[in-house]
């Protein structure tokens, strides 16, 4: 099966998605985290990609698409995939139809996720990430056992630069303008669910869950 989770930032796509990714036994590909990545080590991409990233924009179209294609055609990617922050805009969206039809691939549900801004900015502003592996804590909703370092690993625990106030309101602002349009885009298309991400992650989960099963 292959999904598309797409929603505001901070709806909860990174937790869920690869939480839902390891029940089907397809992989999370998370555009966010690709473009970390490749920040992370200096690639050509990746430095292109860091003062968009830093800004809160969108990294342009030509950059994301590529990597896209790439990593969907990956032979870890023949039992599945799970995509989330990616489609991000229109544009995106008909490069993405287009890559799959191109390689005989089908996307079997494309789910909304959507919550009040009011909590998508309590979200962001508490996040915290494992430097290690990734797995994301919230200050006040699930805070680390020990401050400061992961329950799962032990790894380091940091705050996006772009969870900050001012980054969060240019990212909010971009998506209301560029990615929101891709509701109309697959609001009618076959396997389109849209849930109510605005729960506790156990209400959000069975939400997906229902979803996926149809
Ligand atoms: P995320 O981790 O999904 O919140 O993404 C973090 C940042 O990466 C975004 O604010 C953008 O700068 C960039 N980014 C992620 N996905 C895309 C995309 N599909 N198109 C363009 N830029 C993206």
């Amino acid at each position: 099966m292959n999904v598309i989770l797409f929603g505001p930032p901070g709806v909860g796509k990174g937790t869920q998605g690869s939480r839902l990714a390891e029940k089907l036994g397809i992989i999370p590909i998370a555009m966010g985290d690709l473009l970390r990545a490749a920040v992370k080590e200096e690639t050509a991409l990746g430095l292109k990609a860091k003062g968009y990233m830093d800004a809160g924009k969108l990294v342009p179209d030509e950059v994301v698409i590529g990597m896209i294609e790439e990593r969907i055609t990956a032979p870890d990617a023949a039992n599945g995939f799970l995509l989330d922050g990616f489609p991000r805009n229109v544009p995106q969206a008909e490069a993405l139809a287009a890559m799959l039809a191109k390689h005989g691939l089908k996307i079997e549900r494309v789910i909304f996720m959507d919550a009040p801004e009011s909590i998508l900015l309590e979200r962001l502003c508490g996040r915290l990430i494992c430097k290690a592996c990734g797995f994301g804590f919230h200050r006040h909703y699930s805070p680390p056992r020990e401050s400061g370092s992961c329950d799962c690993c032990g790894g380091e625990l940091y705050q996006r630069d772009d969870d900050r106030e001012d980054v969060i309101a240019q990212r909010l602002g971009v998506y209301a303008e560029q990615t929101q349009p891709l509701l109309d885009f697959y609001s009618g298309a076959e396997g389109f669910f849209k849930i109510d991400a605005s729960g506790d992650v156990q209400d959000v989960y069975a939400a997906l869950e229902k979803a996926v099963q149809g």
